[in-house]
């Protein structure tokens, strides 16, 4: 049984993540900005041997501001940011909070690289990190 589900804009990949989320949060570091677009990648961690997907992802490699290597992956057809991998914790995946079926299920508990945060990029000041 999946507790989670999810997937890209056109429909062409899917996950189910058999697991609740280890963290949430927002990180406005500006790799997050370049690859979503706008001021902050809402992500959330779960294990990886909890995630299956089906379609193909592409990946796309970025050096992160702490230094790890991050791969994102999204859908080659219509573009959507879904998964991500990073050197710095193998176990793991991130995973972009609204490609969620449902959204809600995304509870932010911190801010990470609010130094890079935009100032029109309004976060909740309980979640920030500094
Ligand atoms: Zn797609
Ligand atoms: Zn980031």
């Amino acid at each position: 049984m999946s507790r989670l589900t999810g997937g890209c804009a056109c429909g062409a990949v899917r996950y189910s993540i058999d697991a609740e989320p280890t963290f949430s949060f927002h990180c406005q570091c500006r790799q997050c900005q370049r690859a979503t677009g706008t001021g902050h990648a809402s992500l959330f961690i779960v294990p990886k041997v909890a995630v299956s997907v089906t379609g193909d992802l592409t990946y796309y490699d970025q050096t992160a501001d702490d230094g790890a290597t991050v791969s994102r992956g999204f859908c080659p057809r219509c573009g959507s940011p879904m998964l991500g991998n990073t050197t710095g914790h193998p176990d793991i995946v991130l995973i972009t909070a609204a490609s969620l079926d449902d959204p809600t299920q995304f509870k932010p508990q911190k801010l990470v690289f609010s130094k890079t945060g935009q100032p029109w990029d309004y976060i909740d000041p309980a979640l920030r990190d500094e």
